[in-house]
């Protein structure tokens, strides 16, 4: 496929902040594409040339950037950025100049694309700069404008064209499905109709559920071109691939948690580490983050615990690991366990300091059986039954009570929080396992008022003391529906001086320093990558920022590197805490 077809829907996407329109160009465009690109442009349709569980990253700096488009126009880029704030832009707009001289180039295709953006991220040892610079000029030469538009946002992983996976989900359904379930869609009037939504609604559903097991909308995509709706119900989890973790939204007490989950609940303790998604296929462990980032390596304790006293050929279990100490066996905060997350030296050693402890609390695959429509009461027999040795203290089911009396439940989270732990989950007895979804099967109960989890999406540069450190941090959070990151305040408090005393601004500006993709004057704005926890006295609503919203005394309480931008707090979470606050005052 020539890569001009698909930056031709790049476009269109971008045009139009109509979901229904979106999926209509979109759903068109997967309806031309071969079995055999699918891969390849269903990653790139979501700006990357990595699934989200592979290790790989593009990993160019704009700077970098900046050289490549020098070479392949012959023009200083820098002021054209500076201009635009777009480097995908400055690039269009310099390949658009010097295109009116010379005419000559080769048409590129989506594999040629596709290859070199990927050979980025394999370059190794002397020379990789200069050898990432050639590979990047050499599309940028070949490029039409907006080709080139689409090249540099890629390559810095923000494509800007508004596409949601319900919106990929929607557009598989329309592309293979449509004539069954009898859509219609009117562009001018932005009028959808089916004639069955239950119909309609069935095939949603099938997509949903293939996506939810496979993590990968290329093979459902594939699966429904094939072989229809058959081919979606072939689409079986395994173990080996990470899946999306379900989520929790938070209750505001007990009260409100039965309310949400029903009579009775299961309680259980909250326990404050991180999550880890393990899977065993035959004789392969293997350990993810809530990120889907594979960290196998880096807890070889967790792994021989798993071995030894988890029951069963195949599984995947979902659980939290806490940092205890060794000696007082009291559990520490989380803060000091993250830092084996990315560990990749004296791992051993490490792992003797901050050891952990697993508490399992969900088994979503068992022996070749997919749990995840089973009721959570019968996934947590199974769970109890597949730990060998629940006295063996490092991996034992999560601490459970079920019970429909609201003072025993207030008992219980009293033990909690007592001991040690952040507060308690409640769970519907009955039900199911969603991947990536805040459902409301489980909610959480904390005492605490709700931090928000926010990604830095850009900063400005420090004054006086602090001149060469990025000093105050803009923040956004993230619109569920479109996937568009909104801007919710500034953070400059909270953060340190010494690097000794906690997240520094010297630390922050080093991690932000290759994700930088804009500057205008003092300010740099960097790919939402790097996800802190902020604390705040209120909500207030703002037209300063996107989101309308502001947080009043924002303040870094930790950097969450467990954790991607598309779990952090939601626009509708935001507006949530925003009307409890009323409810309050
Ligand atoms: P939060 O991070 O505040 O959204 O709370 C949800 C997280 O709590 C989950 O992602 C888990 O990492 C963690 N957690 C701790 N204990 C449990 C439990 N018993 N059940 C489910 N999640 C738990």
């Amino acid at each position: 496929m020539k890569y001009a077809e698909l930056v031709g829907i790049y476009d269109k996407l971008e045009g139009t902040t109509k979901r229904l329109e979106k999926t209509h160009y979109l759903s068109g465009f997967l309806k031309t594409v071969d079995t055999a690109e699918m891969d390849k442009v269903l990653l790139l349709v979501q700006g990357r040339v990595f699934s989200p569980w592979d290790e790989r990253k593009i990993g160019v700096a704009a700077r970098l950037l900046l050289k490549a488009i020098q070479i392949s126009t012959g023009i200083d880029a820098e002021q054209e950025w500076k201009t635009t704030g777009d480097l995908g832009r400055a690039a269009e707009n310099l390949i658009g100049r010097k295109k009116q001289v010379t005419l000559f180039s080769q048409e590129l295709t989506v594999d040629k694309v596709f290859d070199n953006l990927q050979k980025l991220a394999s370059l190794e040892g002397t020379g990789t700069v200069d050898k990432k610079i050639k590979l990047i000029a050499e599309l940028l030469t070949s490029a039409s404008p907006l080709e080139a538009r689409y090249i540099i946002r890629t390559v810095i992983e923000e494509l800007r064209v508004g596409l949601g996976e319900g919106t990929i989900r929607d557009s598989i359904v329309w592309a293979y499905f449509g004539e069954q379930a009898k859509i219609s869609y009117l562009i001018k009037e932005n009028k959808f109709e089916v004639e069955n939504r239950e119909e309609y609604m069935k095939y949603v559903d099938a997509v949903q559920e293939a996506y939810d097991v496979v993590n990968d909308f290329s093979v459902v995509s594939k699966a429904a071109k094939q072989k229809g709706f058959e081919g979606l119900s072939e689409i079986k989890l395994e173990s080996g691939t990470p899946i999306k973790v379900m989520l929790y939204p938070k209750a505001k007490n007990i009260e409100d948690a039965y309310s949400i989950v029903g009579k009775p609940a299961a309680f259980e303790y909250k326990y404050d580490g991180f999550r880890m998604q393990i899977h065993k296929n035959n004789q392969e462990i293997k350990i993810f983050t809530r990120r889907l980032d594979d960290v196998t390596e880096q807890f070889p304790d967790v792994l021989d615990f798993v071995e030894k006293h988890v029951e069963g050929d195949s599984f995947i279990i979902d659980c939290e690991a806490v940092g205890y100490d060794r000696f007082s066996k009291k559990y520490i905060a989380f803060q000091s366990i993250s830092q084996r997350i990315r560990r990749k030296y004296d791992i051993e050693e490490i792992a003797k300091k901050f050891p952990v402890e697993l508490n399992v609390f969900d088994v979503i695959f068992y022996n070749g059986e997919n749990l995840i429509k089973k009721p959570f009461s019968e996934r947590r027999k199974i769970l109890v039954s597949m730990i060998t040795d629940p006295e063996y203290l490092k991996i034992k089911p999560a601490e459970q009570f079920i019970t429909s009396n609201i003072s025993e439940a207030e008992e219980f989270y009293q033990k909690s929080l007592e001991a040690g732990n952040e507060g308690i989950m409640v769970k519907n007895l009955a039900g199911i396992y969603k991947p990536g979804a805040r459902v409301g099967y489980g909610v959480k109960v904390k005492p605490t008022m709700e931090t928000v989890d926010a990604v830095i999406v850009g900063a400005e540069w420090g004054e006086g003391k602090r001149s060469a450190w990025l000093a105050s941090f803009i923040i956004a959070v993230r619109d569920a529906e479109t996937g568009e990151f909104l801007e919710i305040g500034r953070v400059g408090t909270g953060i340190k001086e010494k690097a000794e005393e906690g997240v520094s601004f010297g630390q922050l500006t080093e991690m932000m320093k290759p994700l930088i993709i804009k500057e205008e004057g003092k300010i740099v704005y960097v790919k939402p990558e790097i996800v802190i926890e902020i604390n705040y006295e209120e909500i207030q609503r703002s037209p300063t920022y996107k989101s309308g919203y502001a947080l009043r005394f924002p303040r870094l309480v930790h950097l969450r590197e467990e954790r991607s931008p598309e779990e952090i707090t939601t626009l509708e979470d935001i507006e949530i805490i925003y009307e409890s606050q009323r409810g309050r005052g």
